[in-house]
């Protein structure tokens, strides 16, 4: 969208959204709680609702774990075309329950326009209704020290971590949830 104040926004037409983890990984659990089958209904809620809002979104088959979606991503977006965002749960504990609940973070890449991007989803997370917490940071300074939906991905991606699975895990926090990840993905983009 070519309205969108952040440079490496201004060429994508389309959001493409995937559910992380997959296929024998279920990410982070607290039983019965499994990361990716909440990741999955916060990506599907979080389509509906761009899609009313007019954004163009796309998302990769559930079928598919991270390593087959960043080739399905790569397969039918280059750069420029897509904006590209994986969904996780985070997992920590000694958290207070607002904390975990609200609190929400976005890895961006190596270029500083990448930082750009986390910088205003970190500020548009607060501003609708996430922790003052919630963060930004470089994928250098996640557990794996670089991630690969960010590193392999053609497009522009981006990761996002929206509250811990020690929080809330009600169905109507995973849709608030999505209404914030809608609301910051639509300001960003827009
Ligand atoms: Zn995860």
């Amino acid at each position: 969208m070519r309205t969108s104040s952040l440079r490496l926004l201004q060429d994508p037409t389309v959001v493409v959204l995937a559910a992380g983890h997959g296929g024998s990984d279920s990410g982070a659990v607290n039983l019965p709680h499994k990361e990716r089958d909440q990741a999955i209904a916060i990506v599907d809620q979080t389509a509906d609702l761009l899609r009313s809002q007019g954004i163009e979104v796309e998302i990769a088959p559930h079928s598919e774990d991270t390593e087959k979606s960043i080739q399905w991503v790569n397969r039918n977006f280059g750069f420029g075309d897509a904006w590209v965002l994986e969904v996780h749960r985070d997992s920590a504990s000694g958290l207070s329950s607002d904390d975990a609940s609200r609190r929400c973070g976005i890895y961006y890449g190596t270029s500083e326009s990448s930082k750009d991007v986390g910088k205003f989803v970190r500020n548009a997370y607060i501003l609708n209704g996430a922790h003052p917490n919630s963060w930004a940071r470089p994928d250098t300074a996640s557990r794996f020290g670089r991630l690969g939906w960010i590193r392999q991905t053609r497009p522009v991606a981006h990761l996002l971590e929206l509250g811990f699975m020690q929080g809330k895990n009600d169905d109507a926090h995973l849709s608030w949830l999505a209404k914030i990840a809608s609301a910051v993905i639509f300001d960003a983009f827009t």
